[in-house]
C-alpha cells in the first residue's frame, strides 16, 4: 500500500508538471477513487458505463459497475459473511454471448437483453454520463440497492 500510494504520487505530480493525461487501467476501485477524474468501466470488451469519479461511485448506472462496488471490501463488513462477489465467469470473447456481454451473469436480465444496448445517456442532468443497459432509471436506482448499499443482487430479482 504504501508503495501504492507512492506511485499515484508520482502520476499526479508528472500529470501536473507535464498537463498530461493518464490512462490508468485497474480492476482496484481504492486506486480509482484516489486518482481518476473520469472513469470508463468495461466489461468483455465493450465500454458499459463511462460518466466522472463522482458519478459512477454515487449515481452508476450498469449492473457491472453495481457488482464492482459491492464488492468492495469494507472494515464494517459482518466478518462472519462471505465477501460479495459477481456470480459466474466472464464470456469467452471469441463466442460472446448475444446481446448484452454481461447478460449470463446479470441477475436483472430480461428479454430485451439478447439485444445489444446502446451507449446512451439517460439522465438529463448528465448528458456525458453513459451506460449500456436496458433497465430504465426507476427500475436501477431500485435494483442497485442491496442490504442497504449498492452491489448486485445474488439471486435472479423479479423484473416486471
Ligand atoms: S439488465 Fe440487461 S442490458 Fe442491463 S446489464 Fe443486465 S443483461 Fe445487460
Amino acid at each position: 500500500m504504501t508503495i501504492q500510494a507512492q506511485i499515484l504520487d508520482e502520476l499526479r505530480q508528472l500529470r501536473e508538471q507535464s498537463g498530461a493525461g493518464i490512462i490508468l487501467v485497474t480492476h482496484d476501485l481504492g486506486v480509482v477513487a484516489d486518482i481518476a477524474d473520469r472513469v470508463v468501466v468495461m466489461y468483455a470488451g465493450r465500454v458499459v458505463e463511462q460518466g466522472t469519479l463522482e458519478e459512477l461511485f454515487y449515481d452508476p448506472q450498469h449492473p457491472y459497475t453495481w457488482g464492482l462496488l459491492g464488492s468492495i471490501t469494507r472494515v464494517d463488513s459482518d466478518r462472519t459473511l462471505r465477501l460479495p462477489a459477481i456470480a459466474g465467469m466472464p464470456p469467452s470473447l471469441l463466442r460472446p454471448p448475444q446481446g448484452c456481454h454481461f447478460r449470463p451473469r446479470c441477475p436483472h436480465a430480461f428479454a430485451k437483453c439478447k439485444e445489444i444496448p446502446p451507449l446512451r445517456a439517460t439522465l438529463p442532468a448528465a448528458p456525458e454520463h453513459v451506460d449500456r443497459c436496458w433497465l430504465d432509471r426507476e427500475r436501477k436506482q431500485r435494483l442497485r440497492m442491496v442490504d442497504g448499499r449498492i452491489g448486485l443482487a445474488a439471486e435472479p430479482a423479479v423484473v416486471t
